[in-house]
């Protein structure tokens, strides 16, 4: 455990964003809340620990703000007489791009944006500074999930 503590304060320097790891999957499957909650109390002995809540981090554009969306892209399939299927769009997994079509985000990766938004949110949450609107359920009526 304190080794762990160690290199993510060395690798981070001192300040160290912590989401709710509970609604993601993979990472602390097997171990559900409880060794994180002992993981972040040592961490905090550590270094800052700032508590983020990720709501809305995987559906807003970093550059604008703007929604985003699963980026789509034409498909047409050669068939084996020669003759090509009709274009459809399709969806490539975790590629978004941002609604506003003046923005320059286009083929972004949906976590890299995140967690640019994460980190955005970090920032400003360290400095006492208020969340984007778009980053607040309440402001959010169209948005459903997190
Ligand atoms: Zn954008």
């Amino acid at each position: 455990m304190h080794k762990l503590c160690k290199r993510i304060v060395e690798d981070k320097k001192t300040l160290v964003g912590f989401g709710d790891f509970s609604k993601q999957h993979g990472l602390v499957k097997k171990h559900p809340t409880a060794p994180i909650k002992k993981f972040k109390n040592e961490l905090r002995r550590y270094c800052d620990v700032i508590e983020i809540d990720e709501w809305g981090t995987s559906k807003t554009c970093n550059l604008c703000k703007s929604p985003i969306e699963l980026y789509k892209n034409k498909v047409i399939r050669k068939k084996r007489d020669g003759t090509y299927t009709t274009p459809r769009l399709c969806q490539i997994n975790s590629v978004i791009r941002c609604k506003l079509n003046e923005c320059k985000l286009c083929c972004m990766d949906r976590d890299i944006n995140a967690s640019k938004n994460i980190l955005l949110l970090l920032q400003l949450q360290k400095a006492g500074k208020k969340r984007p609107e778009c980053f607040n359920p309440t402001n959010m009526n169209d948005y459903d999930t997190p």
